[in-house]
């Protein structure tokens, strides 16, 4: 899809709602006053911002409940009722507190995702003892949305082998979960798999204007855009990267848009994808609920304009960093190993400016082992291609010694 796409081709007001519609006609963007927008999905209204909760409220080691209650309630009351938990969120509280607060409303009233975890398969029978155990932990007969999660080169193999989506297709047919889709972290190619894999409902992938073109996820969203499954947004601003932008980065936004903040700027972009229904924000506090809320409420697609100071500003995060890459990929046309320079370094400079385990994690599980800076032969072919003169294999083995030490 060409991000001209994102052009609003009309508008058109039924009732009280307004619909709004892409560049692709059958993505429409359903409006309500002091409601989050939406968008169709089978026969559903998905709320666009959805609530992910994997960072909730803390109180010390415990959830803070009464946080999470008014969070919830402030949610349901705007429309936004979608909720994604997993079993690992917030060391397994997650599903536990999700399914208190939820309790007080009618099961039709909101949409709960949740996901299955890959790592704690060892036979099929393990897929529906954690579904169930799932199921009592959220209080709930079933899950509107449910997910193989984080399929990734480390994971794939797994996946298949306990044949997860042949136990999970039969709890779909047993009317204990409505959409079947996974969560993904791996490259285009395990994808191109995966996809052929199931008729899959969804598919939950980390989008952002950062990741878009540096760490394939444009090439992910065409990948199953082609075939016609809806995407979950994972991650849209990037573990909170792309709040905290850098000076240069943030100028450019300010000089454009002085009254749009960074989480606004990111979330826009990432629902502005004509075949998203959902962006998760992993919320922390009612304050961003609320700041969140609002910005879904008067959602408008972003322009070409603004499509293009994104892309302005993804280049001036990627150029800022310890590595000066401009992601220009001239250095892979020649590299007889096919490491992912550009990604390497992109995501290097992110972990740098946050020293974040996240971005930690993020090499090792985003790029595919055959990728990474220690496959590097020290050839120096790529030298001779790039217009800025990096060293790269010198930094290549750079990346490599300090990603091992913070591991
Ligand atoms: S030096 Fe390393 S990165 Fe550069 S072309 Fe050779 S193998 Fe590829
Ligand atoms: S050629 Fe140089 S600037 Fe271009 S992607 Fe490779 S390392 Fe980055």
């Amino acid at each position: 899809m060409k991000r001209r796409d994102f052009i609003i081709n009309s508008v058109l007001t039924l009732g009280g709602s307004a619909i709004l519609t892409t560049g692709c006609s059958d993505k429409k963007i359903i409006k309500t006053q002091g409601q989050v927008a939406k968008r169709k999905f089978k026969n559903l209204d998905i709320p666009l911002l959805g609530f992910g909760c994997m960072r909730l409220p803390m109180d010390g080691s415990k959830v803070d409940m009464a946080e999470l209650d008014r969070m919830t309630e402030y949610a349901m009351n705007h429309g936004a009722n979608y909720f994604d938990t997993a079993y690992m969120y917030v060391d397994g509280l997650s599903e536990i507190a999700i399914g208190k607060v939820l309790k007080k409303y009618s099961r039709e009233d909101f949409i709960l995702a949740d996901k299955s975890p890959i790592y704690k398969m060892n036979s099929r029978s393990d897929v529906r003892k954690i579904f169930d155990e799932q199921r009592k932990k959220c209080q709930v007969d079933y899950f509107d949305f449910y997910m193989c999660h984080n399929i990734n080169q480390n994971t794939v193999d797994q996946y298949k082998q306990v044949k997860m989506v042949e136990e999970l297709d039969k709890l779909k047919q047993e009317g204990k979960i409505k959409y079947l889709g996974f969560s993904f972290h791996g490259t285009p190619e395990i994808l191109k798999d995966v996809v052929d894999d199931y008729k899959w409902d969804f598919a939950q992938l980390q989008i952002n204007y950062l990741d878009w073109d540096v760490v394939n996820a444009h090439e992910q969203y065409n990948i199953v855009q082609n075939l016609n499954i809806p995407v979950t947004v994972m991650e849209p601003l990037r573990g909170g990267g792309l709040v905290n932008l850098s000076e240069k980065a943030m100028a450019k936004l300010k000089e454009n848009y002085p009254d749009e903040t960074t989480a606004q700027f990111g979330l826009r972009w990432a629902a502005s994808q004509n075949n998203v229904i959902t962006v998760l924000s992993g919320m922390s506090n009612l304050k961003q609920m609320k700041e969140n809320i609002a910005t879904f409420e008067n959602f408008t697609p972003m322009s070409p304009e603004e499509i293009k100071v994104a892309d302005e500003i993804a280049k001036i995060i990627q150029s800022q960093g310890e590595i000066n890459c401009t992601a220009c990929k001239y250095c892979m046309e020649v590299c007889p190993r096919g490491i992912n320079i550009p990604a390497i370094f992109a995501l290097y400079n992110q972990y740098k400016v946050t020293k974040s385990a996240f971005h930690l994690k993020l090499y090792y599980e985003t790029l595919s082992d055959s990728e990474k800076a220690d496959k590097c032969i020290k050839c120096g072919l790529c030298n001779k291609n790039c217009p800025q003169n990096l060293p790269i294999p010198e930094l290549l083995s750079q990346v490599q010694k300090e990603y091992e030490k913070a591991r």
